[in-house]
């Protein structure tokens, strides 16, 4: 039930509708319009929400949603068909019979299929199943696939769980080849909004008669507002790829209520869209505003009631004359501890989708299950990494609230949501914050599940990692980055190797499941940078330190410090384009001219087998396709490290 409080009556009647708009997660609601819709509420604005990306997916992959593909792809000239398009049709029924209960399977309503779908008689299989028979090839010398091992290890809820993804991303190929080719489960049309200067490519594409997703997302967005009956809807874009379908909605909503007020707001646009100076924006949305939601919304809802004008509200881009202006009036943001506490009433928590990519350990919790997203506190309490975004709001404004109030958060959340489990979506949780959230939960006797990243800082000592897992900690993320004393020092990041290998020991002795994230590529990076950070990350793992890792490619965005000192960093900056929309990657040249690209693939091979356990005590020389030298790094460096601690 909604726990709506009433507005006080001399103000006009405002409900405020926050849309999440495709694609996100599909195993959780993305939180940004828990978030406002708890803070709105708990401020006596009538909200609700509604989550579109879940929706879109869940209607396209329906059997209705499926004859409409068919009649879409049958429509198209046979030549222009793609074979994976082909055989969908040839496969039409298989397909259609087995949707519905496949969904139903994965999100958990109908557990007993499992046995069905592990036959593998059930589910046609499309070139996405081609990845399994790696798994089990017994002829291969070199022992199979890593995967083959975790996929035979799988009980049939899991097997049947991967099954069923694969089956689905097999159809979200389809709906590539045959609708939109820049469709995909986790984005949409990406490229349109991702750091483009000019919102030119998005006006045309916006401009293309819709397609079948676009439809069926209009369609959606409609019936939303139809239902709710708003007068100002927010549409909350957290990547850029959602920003294309956040306008089409937009699109729809202005052509069927021109005086409905949309709002555009979230992680990308408070990234991406700070110099904004396009127009043409403004003919989809009224408003867009930058970094922390909460005190812009206020003042624009002041300024929709007639209690503010427009030239005094907060961190908001709107178009006068037709040119886009910059209106701020400088209030103090709502202190973290004031913001209330998230609410999921209205979205369809028992719609989601427990997908299983089966990536890695940490992968795995962020696409397996519901979790309840949380942040301990607002922005990053280090604030000093060179590769960060540490000028923007996100990052720098660190605020922090008591562990009372967020204990007393959780339990509500979970008195609402029947369900335990939290993922602290901080960039790096304070551990001050952390140990006093553990005390105060141990205190209440609370009893939850809960993950998040941190930094490896010295202060995680073995007690407190034990006084952490007993508060519910089940697995921990933080930044390794490049495994290099040099390099830590050069980006700020405040930990040293040794250090790191204390920390993250610590943390699984107490049964904490450990992921670090890896970089390559940052400024100055040798070939032999790159060979002794893996001889580091492979004794990590065979001295039990981490269990599971990724590798991402260095990129510098302009709100760096890397991005904004080049010089400091030995790097020299390309020259951007004139902006008048989408800013933030930033291309450079690096004097040392190392092939990142092909040192990457072989980091990601050996982080592969290493997570499987493979190869531990082979040559970190073995994974590279050309010759590299031997790693400097002593073979028991982490050894005595650990020893030492
Ligand atoms: S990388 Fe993480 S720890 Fe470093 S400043 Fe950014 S958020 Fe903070």
């Amino acid at each position: 039930m909604r726990s709506v409080t009433t507005a006080p009556t001399d103000h006009p009647p405002l409900r405020v509708l926050s849309l999440i708009p495709p694609m996100t997660q599909l195993n959780t609601p993305y939180p940004s319009t828990a978030y406002l819709t708890g803070f709105l509420r708990a401020r006596g604005i009538d909200a609700v929400q509604d989550d579109l990306a879940l929706a879109l997916v869940l209607r396209l992959l329906s059997a209705d949603g499926l004859q409409q593909v068919r009649d879409a792809a049958t429509a198209a000239p046979a030549a222009q068909r793609t074979p994976l398009v082909q055989a969908f049709l040839d496969r039409f029924d298989q397909y259609s019979g087995t949707i519905d209960r496949v969904i139903a399977f994965l999100q958990g309503r109908d557990s007993t299929l499992a046995h069905r779908i592990a036959t593998r008689a059930f589910l046609p299989e499309g070139p996405r199943f081609a990845s399994l028979d790696v798994y089990v090839d017994p002829d291969d010398e070199s022992g199979g696939d890593p995967m083959a091992w975790a996929f035979g290890a799988l009980g049939v809820q899991d097997r049947a769980r991967h099954l069923a993804t694969l089956y689905l991303n097999d159809l979200a190929d389809v709906l590539r080849d045959a609708i939109d080719p820049r469709f995909e489960f986790v984005r949409y049309a990406e490229r349109l909004a991702m750091s483009q200067p000019s919102f030119e490519p998005l006006a045309q594409a916006l401009a293309a008669p819709p397609n079948l997703i676009d439809s069926t997302l209009q369609t959606l967005a409609l019936d939303s507002v139809a239902r709710h009956r708003p007068q100002l809807v927010l549409l909350s874009v957290p990547f850029p790829g959602a920003v294309y379908a956040a306008l089409r909605i937009a699109q729809a909503i202005k052509a069927a209520h021109p005086g409905l007020r949309i709002a555009l707001g979230g992680g990308y646009v408070n990234t991406e869209l700070r110099e904004l100076a396009e127009p043409r924006v403004f003919d989809y949305v009224d408003f867009v505003t930058l970094d922390a939601g909460e005190r812009p919304l206020l003042a624009l809802i002041e300024h929709l009631r007639g209690r503010r004008s427009a030239a005094r509200l907060v961190r908001c881009f709107v178009r006068e004359d037709g040119a886009v202006r910059w209106r701020h009036l400088a209030e103090p943001d709502v202190p973290f501890e004031d913001v209330g506490t998230p609410t999921w009433d209205g979205l369809p928590l028992d719609r989601y989708l427990s997908l299983l990519d089966m990536l890695n350990p940490m992968h795995r919790l962020w696409s397996d299950g519901r979790w309840n997203k949380l942040t301990v506190a607002h922005g990053c309490y280090w604030k000093k990494c060179s590769f960060c975004d540490v000028s923007l709001d996100y990052i720098g404004r660190y605020d922090a609230a008591t562990a009372t109030t967020l204990v007393d958060r959780i339990e509500a959340i979970v008195a609402e949501t029947g369900q335990t489990g939290f993922h602290f979506v901080d960039e790096a949780a304070p551990p001050k914050s952390l140990k006093a959230l553990a005390a105060e939960l141990e205190r209440r006797g609370t009893r939850i599940s809960w993950w998040g990243n941190i930094r490896f800082e010295k202060t995680f000592t073995p007690a407190l990692c034990q006084q952490l897992a007993d508060s519910g900690c089940i697995a921990i993320s933080g930044g390794l980055e490049v495994a290099s004393d040099r390099l830590l020092a050069l980006m700020k990041k405040g930990v040293s190797v040794d250090q790191v290998a204390r920390v993250t020991r610590g943390f699984a002795d107490a049964g904490i499941l450990v992921h670090a994230y890896l970089m390559y590529g940052f400024p100055t990076q040798t070939v032999q940078d790159t060979v002794d950070a893996l001889e580091y990350v492979r004794q990590l793992f065979a001295n039990g330190c981490i269990q599971s890792g990724f590798f991402h490619r260095f990129t510098c965005t302009v709100h760096s410090p890397v991005g904004q000192h080049p010089e400091q960093y030995g790097v020299t900056l390309q020259t951007l384009p004139p902006v008048t929309f989408a800013k933030n990657d930033i291309g450079f040249l690096d004097p040392t001219g190392v092939d990142h690209d092909l040192l990457g693939r072989a980091l990601t091979k050996a982080l592969y087998n290493y997570m499987h356990g493979i190869g531990l005590d082979e040559d970190v020389r073995s994974w590279f396709p050309v010759r590299v030298p031997r790693p400097k790094v002593h073979p028991e460096r982490i050894a005595r490290a650990l020893a030492a601690g």
